[in-house]
């Protein structure tokens, strides 16, 4: 490996939506300008920044479209803000409280992305598209990041004050061969028809298993989990292939019962609904199960199959809780179904992180049911301890939301929603690295504005010999 470096004030790993949230977050307070001249990067191995993978689903949103175009409404800057008036929000505008598909939510942060890469190219920042982080090591003053670019395998290290790791979270196998569902894990007991809810959930995925289960009579499928994804993909399949399914050929094995959302107790009691507490309220907004609660389609169904506040009992679904006095019922379930949908969760991507010796630093979110961030969205040893500078935003991150954020108390679970990383998440990492940066300036005892700050590092670095085609993507005008 060469020796060529560069210098930012925060390095991104990662262009998905939740990476990007902490920018969309300082767009909306007017603190952009302020965030990008410290010297941001995003390295993201695909083509572009924003996407992420969200449009890659064939489900409509659990989020309101008015939820997703917070992100581009009463921003501080106009830039994003600009986007209001495109054709696809005001689509969105149109759908309102209601839901819209995850393909357009993809385009809208599709959108995003092109803007932030125009707003960070502008400001002297760099992207590193078709790159790969490939680990990360703390240095005296930050971190010092591995990139490999993906075109020709050179691979280089950039420094920067802060890293925020936002590079999703996916479905690791070891939890089909670790996890006991009903006494004993799904493989290899079930081998042959166990398949991951991820992959269901995506237009590829769905249309092999619809193929796979039109060549049964009357298929079955036994859904195992009590997350939004179990109940997406139960909805998925019934308006996929309505005609498909007896009654009862759909079964949701699900350790946690699942909860109805509602925007005030008195609308939940209105619909019958009394299956909450005061502890299930948000102190803040009134929402009834407002991070628990299943929301839009998802929602629709289980009230459909609770016979809550609906018409029609939805009898093609049958929810089984696992309890340990039910076991032999549930392995019954598991053993009839012609396939196995696993909704056992997320785990968050990591990279390998070293400290200032180069001694591994193993983190909790790489332990299962291990949170990756603390409060302040710090990425935490597996000891616990907060890394300085070090962040992580995203899917499967297990972010805490509690205090003036809201959440009901007596949720246990970890929140993934865009709304709250483009809002107070985002906010806050975005105020870490600044006073991250500023602490930097002020340790150079240099310069008057965050803008020259910003310029004077990169210069010094790209003058320490770095390689030329990598200058050609670094240098920007200061
Ligand atoms: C089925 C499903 C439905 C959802 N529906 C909603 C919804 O309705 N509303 C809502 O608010 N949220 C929803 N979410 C949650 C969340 O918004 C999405 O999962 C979203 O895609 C997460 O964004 P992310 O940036 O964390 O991850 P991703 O979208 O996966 O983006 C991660 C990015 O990092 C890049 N990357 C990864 N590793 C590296 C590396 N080493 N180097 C460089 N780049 C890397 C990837 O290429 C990718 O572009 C849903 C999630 C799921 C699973």
């Amino acid at each position: 490996m060469g020796e060529p470096r560069a210098a930012f004030g925060c390095l991104v790993v990662g262009g998905g939506p939740a990476a990007l949230a902490p920018l969309v977050a300082a767009s909306r307070e007017g603190s952009l300008d302020a965030l990008l001249s410290t010297g941001v990067a995003v390295v993201e191995k695909g083509e572009a920044i924003g996407a992420g993978r969200i449009g890659n689903y064939a489900i409509s949103s659990d989020s309101t479209a008015d939820s997703l175009l917070t992100a581009v409404k009463d921003h501080g800057d106009s830039r994003l803000s600009a986007l209001w008036d495109s054709d696809l929000c005001r689509r969105f505008r149109d759908v309102g409280g209601g839901s819209v598909s995850l393909a357009d939510a993809g385009r809208l942060q599709s959108a995003i992305g092109d803007v932030l890469s125009a707003a960070i190219r502008g400001a002297g920042g760099s992207l590193f598209l078709r790159h790969r982080a490939i680990s990360t090591t703390r240095t005296g003053t930050g971190w010092r990041t591995k990139l490999r670019r993906l075109s020709d395998d050179l691979i280089f290290e950039v420094d920067s004050r802060s890293v925020i790791l936002g590079m999703g979270g996916d479905q690791p196998a070891d939890q089909l061969t670790a996890e006991c569902v009903a006494g004993a894990p799904l493989l290899p007991l079930h081998a042959g028809k166990v398949i991951q809810s991820d992959a269901v959930l995506q237009r590829s995925g769905l249309a092999a298993v619809l193929s796979l289960l039109r060549r049964r009579k009357a298929p079955k499928v036994a859904i195992v989990g009590g997350s939004t994804s179990a109940m997406a993909v139960a909805d998925l399949l019934l308006r996929s292939a309505p005609k498909m399914w007896q009654p009862g050929a759909l079964a949701i094995l699900h350790r946690r019962p699942l909860r109805v959302f509602f925007p005030s107790a008195a609308a939940a009691w209105a619909a019958q609904y009394n299956d909450f507490g005061p502890e299930d309220v948000c102190p803040v907004t009134g929402f009834v199960y407002r991070l628990a609660g299943l929301r839009q389609h998802s929602r629709d169904l289980l009230m459909s199959v609770l016979g809550v506040g609906a018409p029609v009992a939805e009898t093609r679904v049958l929810l089984h809780r696992l309890r340990p006095a039910e076991e032999a019922a549930a392995q019954t379930v598991l053993a009839e179904a012609d396939l196995i949908i696993a909704a056992l969760g997320y785990r968050p991507r990591t990279l390998p992180v070293f400290s200032t010796d180069g001694q591994a630093v193993p983190l909790l979110g790489e332990q299962r049911g291990g949170r990756l961030v603390d409060e302040q969205s710090r990425v935490l040893t597996q000891s616990g301890e907060p890394l300085d500078g070090l962040f992580g935003i995203g899917l499967a991150a297990g972010f805490k939301v509690g205090g003036a954020m809201g959440g009901e108390p007596s949720f246990m679970g970890q929140s993934n929603g865009l709304w709250l990383w483009q809002n107070d998440i985002g906010l806050a990492i975005a105020r870490q690295v600044l006073a991250r940066a500023a602490d930097a300036a002020s340790e150079r005892h240099a310069p008057r504005s965050a803008a020259v700050r910003g310029a004077v590092s990169r210069t010094a670095v790209l003058g320490a010999g770095i390689r030329d085609d990598i200058l050609a993507d670094l240098v920007m005008p200061l």
